[in-house]
């Protein structure tokens, strides 16, 4: 089973990503992260998305499309994909067909994360990751079991992303609401959106999506 999760910066996505990982053993395709990890590596795509991302822009459609495309040619993505944070454009939309279709791959749902746009800068400015591992806390809605020690690696070393600001945020949500939401309709027709509320809680959001994806 392949599936986008749809929403805002701060909806949920990569939260609910890594529980699915977890519990269905799909593969989280988060393009964030892999920016992330080549702007950290230096790479030439790091180099050129670095201060686009710093500001809050989208990089540009062959960047990301390019690097999901390597990322689905590993044989592990065949099991079941969940795209997170992307696509972000109808050009990217339309470059996920082909890339599934070549593959012989099909979308099977888009998992609309419902939120208020209000709460999400509280999320953004209170997430963080455990620099070890990648799990993801957040200052008041999900924090460690024992403060300052990461729940599944034990590890002490936490990490902010320096677009997690108020200023960039309200530039992410600007891209979303212009260019990512615009896609919802084009997925609409074709019968695969299912709509989700964001803003109960995490287990709640979980469980909402086990329930689409199991026909319920
Ligand atoms: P996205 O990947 O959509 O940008 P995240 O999954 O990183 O969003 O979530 C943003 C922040 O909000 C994180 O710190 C996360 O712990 C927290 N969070 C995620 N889902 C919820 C929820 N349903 N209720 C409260 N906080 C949440
Ligand atoms: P969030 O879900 O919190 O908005 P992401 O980690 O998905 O953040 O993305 C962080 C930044 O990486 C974006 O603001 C953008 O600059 C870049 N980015 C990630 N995915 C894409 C994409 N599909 N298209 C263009 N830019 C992207
Ligand atoms: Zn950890």
């Amino acid at each position: 089973m392949n599936i986008i999760l749809l929403g805002p910066p701060g909806a949920g996505k990569g939260t609910q990503a890594s529980r699915l990982e977890a519990d269905r053993g799909m593969v989280q395709l988060s393009t964030g992260d892999m920016l992330r990890a080549a702007v950290k590596a230096g790479t030439p795509t790091g180099i050129k998305a670095k201060a686009v991302m710093e500001a809050g822009e989208l990089v540009s459609d062959e960047i990301v499309s390019g690097i999901i495309g390597e990322r689905l040619d590993m044989s592990d993505t065949a099991q079941g994909a969940i795209f997170d944070g992307y696509p972000r454009t109808a050009a990217q939309a339309a470059s996920l067909d082909s890339l599934l279709e070549e593959r012989g791959r099909k979308l099977d749902y888009v998992i609309e994360l419902d939120v208020d746009e209000e709460a999400l800068v509280e999320r953004i400015v209170g997430r963080y990751t455990c620099a070890a591992c990648g799990a993801g806390y957040h200052d008041t809605f999900l924090r460690p079991a024992t403060a300052g020690v990461c729940d599944v690696c034990g590890s002490g070393d936490f990490r902010r992303r320096p677009d997690d600001n108020e200023v960039t945020v309200r530039t992410r949500m600007a891209e979303y609401r212009a260019k990512t939401a615009p896609i919802l309709p084009i997925y609409e027709r074709r019968g695969l959106v299912r709509r989700v509320d964001g803003m109960a809680d995490i287990g709640r959001v979980t469980a909402a999506i086990a329930a689409v994806l199991d026909g319920q």
